[in-house]
């Protein structure tokens, strides 16, 4: 027989684990340690020297256990089994999502440079570039959904700091408009402002669309990070982050973690090991659940526009960015409700299914606002260039049956007045 190259979610149960090493555990324990037994005296000194860069590692030579915020046995099984997704080197595991933003913002940033990221992007990565970043004197510039990639290199060079664009930063699809961007155009523009001395990088959140269906490293990117709070853990019961990368920039993003003491805990990276297990399947569902759902939406009266990848017309730019980047629309759904904030709330207050909470990626439906809730700290003007409006609302779409989701979706509807709306309009 040939060599067979088993498919992520055919390794997501054994990969990196050896049960001779736990006596025979099929399933790993949880090293619920803080630190580890050397040998010898000598093997101390070894792993100290490679842990600490004072040496280089000799072949085959590994590193080895220290003390639980250098390393520790789930966090490295859960970063072997996440680079499988993305085809990456290596991985960090953080305490957060915006652990691992922020770690690879601070490692990679110093006062003077500039950065160019996207948006919409994430609340809380908002408020670190425009309170933290800021004050460390990091220039920003953020483009707008609408933007050509030749306004982009327009704004850079009219910055007069297109020599210290240290890096791009993109979130693509974006939460909560699913607006794309162009991973191996902006990485092009990355290559074309990189000198010798300076390699510009393109770091890509992929949380909204998750490790599955979009490869961001494929596409040129040099970072890919995520909050695995959302499809990667998938039950909402935890909070935790990941950053993967080729080797060299991975032992820049440890280096920091292990100083900022910010890896995620031993309990956690085991329950993250536990959702890899059905992360495909779970995925799988949700999109199917999330494409029902938007072609349901999509046809009712009080509902104006949906926003979602898998009803994105042909021939449009966006359809092409999707049609190279991703191999599936995922199972974020946003819409604009007919009227505002009050027909908003009152189709939010009326789901029986569905909860009303932020957060997504998990097996169960949550519903929220935009406007008023994860976004509420992004600039008004801002927020209406990317259409943050009253009238959008957020659905994470779960594991649930389509029929009830639909069935749910179609009663809170019916119990939301759109008169006064349409007479409004009509004024
Ligand atoms: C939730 C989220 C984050 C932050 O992750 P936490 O785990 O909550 O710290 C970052 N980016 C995106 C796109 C998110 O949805």
């Amino acid at each position: 027989m040939k060599d067979h190259n088993f498919n992520p979610e055919s390794l997501m149960m054994t990969y990196g684990y050896k049960p001779e090493l736990s006596e025979g555990a099929i399933k790993c324990p949880i090293f619920q340690t803080s630190t580890f037994v050397f040998k010898t005296a000598e093997e101390g000194k070894a792993f100290f020297e490679l842990a600490y860069g004072l040496r280089e590692k000799s072949e085959k030579e590994e590193l080895g256990l220290i003390y639980s915020r250098i390393n520790n046995p789930n966090l490295e099984i859960l970063e072997n089994r996440l680079c499988l997704w993305d085809k990456a080197d290596d991985c960090a595991v953080f305490e957060s999502g915006m652990s691992a933003i922020s770690t690879v913002l601070l490692e990679f940033l110093k006062p003077g440079d500039l950065l160019v990221y996207s948006n919409p992007v994430y609340g809380g990565t908002d408020h670190f570039i425009h309170h933290f970043l800021d004050k460390i004197g990091v220039d920003t510039i953020g483009v707008m959904p609408n933007q050509t990639i030749e306004e982009v290199e327009e704004m850079i060079e009219a910055s007069g700091k297109s020599d210290k664009l240290a890096m791009i930063y993109l979130e693509t699809p974006a939460n909560p408009t699913n607006d794309i961007v162009d991973i191996e155009k902006f990485s092009q523009i990355a290559v074309k402002y990189s000198s010798e001395e300076r390699k510009t990088l393109v770091a890509v959140d992929n949380t909204y669309m998750g490790p599955l269906w979009q490869h961001p490293l494929q596409c040129g990117a040099d970072l890919v990070l995520y909050s695995a709070t959302k499809y990667i853990g998938g039950h909402s019961d935890l909070i935790a982050g990941a950053v993967l990368g080729n080797a060299e920039l991975m032992i820049r993003v440890k280096t920091l973690r292990t100083f900022l003491g910010n890896m995620v805990s031993p309990h956690t990276a085991w329950l993250l090991l536990r959702s890899l297990e059905t992360l495909k399947v779970r995925m799988d569902q949700q999109t199917q659940n999330a494409q029902l759902v938007a072609d349901y939406l999509e046809k009712h009266p009080k509902i104006e526009k949906v926003h979602y990848l898998g009803l994105l017309e042909e021939g449009t730019e966006s359809y092409e960015i999707y049609k190279k980047q991703c191999s599936a629309p995922g199972a974020m759904v946003s819409f604009d409700i007919v009227g505002g904030e009050k027909e908003a709330f009152m189709f939010l207050n009326n789901l029986k299914l569905m909860k009303l909470a932020v957060s997504l990626g998990g097996t169960e439906s949550l519903s929220e606002h935009p406007k008023t809730m994860t976004h509420a700290g992004v600039d008004e003007a801002q927020r209406q260039q990317m259409n943050i409006t009253d009238q959008l609302v957020r659905l994470s779409i779960g594991v649930e049956s389509a029929k009830d989701l639909i069935w749910d979706l179609e009663q809170a509807l019916e119990k939301v007045d759109i008169a006064n709306a349409l007479e409004v309009e009509t004024v």
